[in-house]
Order: C-alpha cells, then structure tokens, then sequence
C-alpha cells in the first residue's frame, strides 16, 4: 500500500455547481479557477467545464497554462498585466486584461500589440484594494477611447462584504457603481453577490467558491444552498492502539486521556495541508462515525479518540472534509474560511478523479 492519503474530485459535482451559479445570474458566467482552481486542479477544472462562458485566473501565467492546456473558452485576468512584457503576452495569449490603475496603461504604451486586447476597467467601489475612482475614471475612458487596440469590454467592480448578510456595505457599493452611466456593460458579482438582490443588471459574473461547493455566506450552509462538494479529502488509519486515563498523546502531550481510551493515528497532517491548529475535538469521519480530534496535529499524523468506535480499525477509511464533513465546518472551527484550507492541500496528496454521476 502506498501512503493511503488522497483527494477524491466529483465532477459531476462541480458541474451541478457551475450550473446553480448559472442559474442565479443574470448573463455570463465565468469559473474562477484562479490558485490551481483553489487547490482543485486548474486545467483539470476547466477541462470539467466545456460549457462554462469562460474562466477567471488571477494572473497571466495562469492563463497561459489553460491556454497551453487546450482552453478556448475567453479567460479573464484579475490583476491584469504586471508590465509591458506581460501586455504583450496577453495580446498572444488571446486573454482578456484587468486595467485597475494609471501605471498598467503606462505598461501598455511600451508593449506592441498585433491585435486588440479586451479589458476589464476596475473601479474602485469601496473595497480600496485595487480599481480606480469615479474621480480618476474619466481620465482613463478617455485614454481607452484613444486606444485602437484597447477594447473596453465591462466595467468591473468586487463586492467586500457580500457574505455578510447585513452589511450596508454591499448596498452602497452598488449605489456607487449605479451613481453614474457607463459606457460597458457592468461585471460585478462573485459567488455571495449572485444569492444577494442586484437592482444592476451583470453581464459577467465571477463566482469561484460556490463552484467547488462551499457555501459564500455567513448564514447558510452548502448544503442549505443546494451546492455539492467537489473535493473530499481522505486518508486511512494506520495505528490503533490504548492509552491509559491520565497518558497525554502527542507532541507537548496537552491532550490527556481523562480515562483508558482508545486511539487512532490518520496518516495525515499538516505536511499535507491539513491545518496544524485545528482544535481539539474536531469532527474528523472514521469509517461511518464521527470521532474527535486530539492532541496536535504533526506534519505526516493526527491522532483520534476511538474509545466509542470499537470498530474501526487499521485501514478503515478516514475523511478529513468533503463528502460526510463540510470544509466550512472544519474552516470555521479552525477560525480560517473553507478556501484557505482548499489552497493549502499540498502536491503529496494523491489526486483521483471521479467524473462519473
Ligand atoms: C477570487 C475572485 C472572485 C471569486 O470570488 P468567490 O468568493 O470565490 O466567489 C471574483 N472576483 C474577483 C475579482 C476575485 O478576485
């Protein structure tokens, strides 16, 4: 037996979840597939999608991997050109740019393009991480106007706070983007904004998370929303053993057995992206039962409390999220969010595809 630990990939899942996204916009709908898919596998995922409008990376080196993959679908590139190189390349690449500030567009005047590039103009709506103002904007539609081989094709905002189901921010970050007329349609929505009420009618919207079944909100679960896992990571338990009442376990042994208990070693840990702070008592899926975490995780091991699963054994299956258990659950328990975990699922973790329904 090979080190037993490994991801399982639902596609037929991911498709169900393209198509609920779908279904909740109002036009296009690009898959973000950006950080290797979140850590689901980027061509892999697009090559999942054959019916997907198009794919959203955050880079031009990610959308040259599509492209050289065989992707030929329009793929969005959410930070744009890093420099004139970069323009060029994605003149090649037949990639569509983000232009969110002045210094991209001086890049630009440096690069030679043989055929127009198609750009995504950012505002910033109120996020202040990236995009320009309705103070700068003019400026800079007036310079794309002059521009033969710029074709603006949306105007684009991202939401800060759309999970949150009361923030007024969401709201008055629309307000601003409906304070004036634009001369593109509008890209607007990740995956919280498509379950939110948008009086702005979106003609791309860009949902990542949804698509790989998490939930994008506070308030409800995956489940509740009809979205399906897509990743499940698993592995095997390679020790059972006794310890008895008072016995600590682990590295600086601060879980201690409060009676004679029976425990089971996971061959995995945080080697393999499993997070090392995960707390005592998380759910982790032996077999059919739920069993608590103890002790800390270690790079290759965890270990778990058996004492009320007298049936699981050496070789009995292990889930550590996705089908039985959902990653927001683990995410929130670890205080993080289910995409830090998706991303941080290291290359020793085996991959294997399910493509059947
Ligand atoms: C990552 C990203 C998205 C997707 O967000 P989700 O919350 O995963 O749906 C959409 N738009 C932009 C600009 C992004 O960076």
């Amino acid at each position: 037996m090979t080190r037993p630990t490994h991801l399982v990939l639902n596609w037929s899942n991911l498709r169900h979840n393209y198509a609920q996204a779908r279904a909740l916009a109002d036009g296009k709908t690009y898959a973000v597939v950006k950080a290797n898919a979140y850590g689901h596998g980027m061509l892999a995922c697009a090559k999942a999608l054959p019916e997907a409008d198009g794919f959203a990376v955050a880079c031009v080196d990610e959308a040259q991997l599509l492209r050289e993959g065989g992707i030929t679908q329009p793929i969005l590139v959410l930070q744009g050109a890093y420099d004139a190189g970069e323009w060029q390349k994605a003149c090649e690449l037949n990639v569509q740019l983000v232009l969110h500030h002045e210094k991209q567009l001086q890049d630009r005047q440096q690069a030679k393009l043989n055929q127009p590039v198609q750009v995504f103009l950012k505002i910033n709506s109120g996020m202040n991480r990236v995009g320009f103002t309705l103070d700068q904007v003019d400026a800079v539609l007036a310079q794309l106007a002059e521009d033969s081989q710029l074709q603006l094709q949306t105007v684009m905002t991202h939401f800060s706070s759309a999970d949150e189901p009361d923030s007024p921010a969401f709201g008055a970050q629309l307000s601003y983007m409906a304070s004036r007329a634009w001369p593109a349609p509008l890209c607007l929505s990740n995956s919280a904004a498509l379950y939110r009420s948008r009086p702005l009618k979106d003609s791309i919207s860009r949902p990542g998370i949804m698509l790989y079944g998490a939930s994008p909100l506070l308030e409800k679960s995956a489940a509740e929303l009809g979205l399906k896992p897509v990743l499940s990571l698993r592995s095997k338990l390679i020790s059972t053993h006794l310890v008895p009442k008072g016995e600590g376990v682990g590295y600086g042994g601060d879980w201690r057995a409060a009676k004679d208990s029976r425990i089971g070693v996971v061959a995995i840990g945080y080697g393999d992206g499993y997070p090392r702070h995960a707390p005592h008592g998380l759910p982790v899926w032996v077999a059919g039962k739920i069993c608590p975490l103890i002790g800390r995780v270690s790079m290759d091991m965890i270990t778990v409390d058996l004492t009320d699963h007298p049936d699981a054994q050496i070789g009995s299956e292990v889930e550590l999220w996705g089908e039985h258990i959902s990653v927001d659950t683990i995410a929130s328990q670890c205080r993080t969010i289910s995409y830090e975990l998706l991303c941080k699922i290291t290359p020793r973790v085996k991959r294997l595809e399910h493509t059947q329904a």
